[in-house]
C-alpha cells in the first residue's frame, strides 16, 4: 500500500489486489514498531494529511526500552531520545490501524477478495496477474508484496528458500486496565519491556495506549489538530483498536509441546504459564488477565539468502522476499523502505528494466543484511537455547547488560548501535 501511494502520488497508474475480503479481516497481528526508516518511507509515499494521520494515530510513543530478568529486575534500562521531528523517532502503532490508514482514500485502486495465483507474460512483454476467481489484469509491472508465503516468488524464484528459524511465538493482548496496567515495573511504561529469563526463554511486552476512547471517539486532552484529524478520519470506523498490553513470549522450539501450532486461546495460555514456573507472580497475573480469544502461535521463519537473478518486470518486496525473524523489529520497516526506493527507482524517468535492476541490487543487499542479523539475534541455534551452556550465556548476558547500564561509554556505545539499525538520524 505504501508502495501504491507513493506510484500514484507520481501519477503512475496503480491497482492492488488483496486477498482479504474487506478492508477490516484478517488477523495480522497486534502490534508494530515502526523507526524512522518506515516513517521515512511513510512520509515521502503517503499524502501529507494522511502521514500525519497516521501519526496521529500511532500509540503512545515508547519512552524508555528495559530488559528484565523473570522476576521484573531491570537489567539495562535504555531512555529513548525525545523524537527530534516526526520522522526521527519510534513509533508503535496497531497492524489494524496502519492498516486502515494505508486502505484510506485508495478505494478506486485497490481491489478486495482477490487470491492471486499465477501470472504470465503476453507477447508484448507486459504481465497479466491471474485471481482464484478467474479474473486478471494486466500491466507493465508486477510487485510481489505478498508476505512470508508469496505465491509471485514461488513463480518467479523457484528456488528461494524458506527456513524456520527454530524459534516458536505465542502472542496475546491485555486489555489495558487498573490492574494489568499495575502489574509492570513502575516507571516502565510507556515503554518496551523485554525479559530475558533461562531456558532462552524471552517475553517482550508492549504498552499500547491509543489517542481514542473505548467508544472510539478521541479522547480529551489529545491535541486539537490531532482531535480533529481523528474524527474526520474514515479508517477509525473500521479500526477495532482499543488500549492494551501486548504480550510475546518465544523460545526455542524444542521447549514447546509438537502441537503448539495447533493450539489456541486458553489452551495456549495455559501453556505459557506451565512453561514459566518460576517467573514473577505478576506476569502469570498477566497472563491470566489476557483476552484469550487473542492468543495465538507463530512459527518463526527466516528466508535464505538468494543471489542476484536476471532482472524482469516482476519484482517483489518485503516478506515475500526477505523474511526476517522479529530479532530487531525490522521486517516492517524494511518492507516499507523497499516500497519507497522502488517508487523512487519507476519514477526516475530510467528505462524500466534498468530501475528495477538497480532496485533489486540495493534491496538484496540491505534486505539479506537485515535477514541475517535478525537471525543472529533471534535464532533457535543461539547458545541460549542450548541445555547447559545456555545458563553460562545468559548470566553473561546479564552480566554484560548490567554493565551497559552503569558505566556511560558502555551505554553510549549500546545506544548509538540501536539507533544505527533503526535509521535514526543523530
Ligand atoms: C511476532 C512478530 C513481531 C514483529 N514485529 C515487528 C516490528 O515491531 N517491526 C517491524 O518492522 N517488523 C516486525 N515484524 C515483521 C513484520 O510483521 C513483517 O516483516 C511485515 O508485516 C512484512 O510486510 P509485507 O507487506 O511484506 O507482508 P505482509 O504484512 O504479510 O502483507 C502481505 C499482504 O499480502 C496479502 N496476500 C498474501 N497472499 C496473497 C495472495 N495470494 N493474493 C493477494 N493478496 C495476498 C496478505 O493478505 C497481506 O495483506 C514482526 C513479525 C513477527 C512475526
Amino acid at each position: 500500500m505504501c508502495l501504491a501511494h507513493g506510484l500514484r502520488r507520481a501519477g503512475v497508474d496503480v491497482a492492488v489486489y488483496e486477498r482479504d475480503r474487506t478492508r477490516a479481516t484478517g488477523l495480522h497481528g497486534y502490534r508494530v514498531g515502526i523507526d524512522p526508516h518506515g516513517s521515512r518511507a511513510l512520509k515521502a509515499c503517503l499524502p501529507p494529511e494522511l502521514y500525519r494521520t497516521f501519526v496521529a494515530t500511532c500509540a503512545k510513543p515508547p519512552e524508555r526500552f528495559a530488559f528484565l530478568d523473570e522476576h521484573l529486575r531491570r537489567t539495562l534500562t535504555i531512555t529513548l531520545r525525545e523524537p527530534t521531528d516526526d520522522v526521527n523517532d519510534e513509533k508503535s502503532v496497531s497492524r489494524m490501524t496502519l492498516r486502515q490508514v494505508l486502505f484510506t482514500a485508495m478505494e478506486d485502486v485497490l481491489h478486495f477478495d482477490k487470491t492471486f495465483i499465477r501470472y504470465r507474460h503476453e507477447p508484448d512483454g507486459r504481465v497479466t496477474a491471474c485471481f482464484a476467481d478467474g479474473t486478471s489484469d494486466t500491466g507493465d509491472v508486477l510487485v510481489g508484496a505478498d508476505g512470508v508465503n508469496s505465491p509471485v516468488r514461488r513463480q518467479r524464484l523457484p528456488h528461494a528458500r524458506l527456513e524456520d528459524a527454530g524459534i516458536v511465538a505465542v502472542a496475546a493482548k491485555v486489555p489495558m486496565t487498573l490492574e494489568s496496567t499495575s502489574l509492570m515495573p513502575e516507571g516502565l511504561f510507556p515503554g518496551i519491556g523485554l525479559v530475558l529469563a533461562p531456558r532462552g526463554m524471552a517475553c517482550i511486552l508492549h504498552w499500547m495506549e491509543f489517542p481514542w476512547a473505548a467508544d472510539g471517539r478521541p479522547k480529551a486532552g489529545i491535541g486539537s489538530s490531532d482531535r480533529e484529524l481523528l474524527a474526520a478520519w474514515p479508517g477509525l470506523l473500521f479500526d477495532n483498536t482499543r488500549d492494551y498490553l501486548n504480550w510475546g513470549l518465544s523460545a526455542s522450539t524444542d521447549k514447546f509441546p509438537a502441537d503448539v501450532m495447533q493450539r489456541s486461546g486458553a489452551d495456549l495460555v495455559r501453556l505459557v504459564t506451565a512453561m514459566t514456573p518460576r517467573w514473577d507472580a505478576r506476569l502469570h497475573r498477566l497472563f491470566a488477565l489476557t483476552d484469550a480469544s487473542t492468543c495465538f502461535p507463530i512459527n518463526i521463519r527466516t528466508s535464505v539468502r538468494v543471489d542476484p537473478w536476471p532482472t524482469d518486470n516482476v519484482t517483489l518486496l518485503g516478506d515475500a522476499i526477505h523474511t526476517m525473524t522479529p530479532g530487531q523489529g525490522v521486517g516492517a520497516n524494511t518492507a516499507l523502505r523497499d516500497a519507497h526506493n522502488l517508487v523512487r527507482a519507476l519514477t526516475s524517468g530510467r528505462p524500466v528494466l534498468d530501475a528495477l535492476r538497480d532496485y533489486e541490487r540495493d534491496m538484496i543487499e540491505y534486505g539479506f543484511k537485515a535477514v541475517e542479523a535478525s537471525k543472529r539475534q533471534t535464532g533457535g541455534d543461539q547458545l541460549v537455547h542450548r541445555p547447559v551452556l545456555g545458563r553460562v550465556a545468559l548470566a553473561a548476558q546479564r552480566t554484560f547488560l548490567r554493565a551497559t547500564d552503569r558505566i556511560p561509554l558502555l551505554k553510549r556505545r549500546f545506544e548509538a548501535g540501536l539507533y544505527e539499525v533503526r535509521g535514526t538520524e543523530t
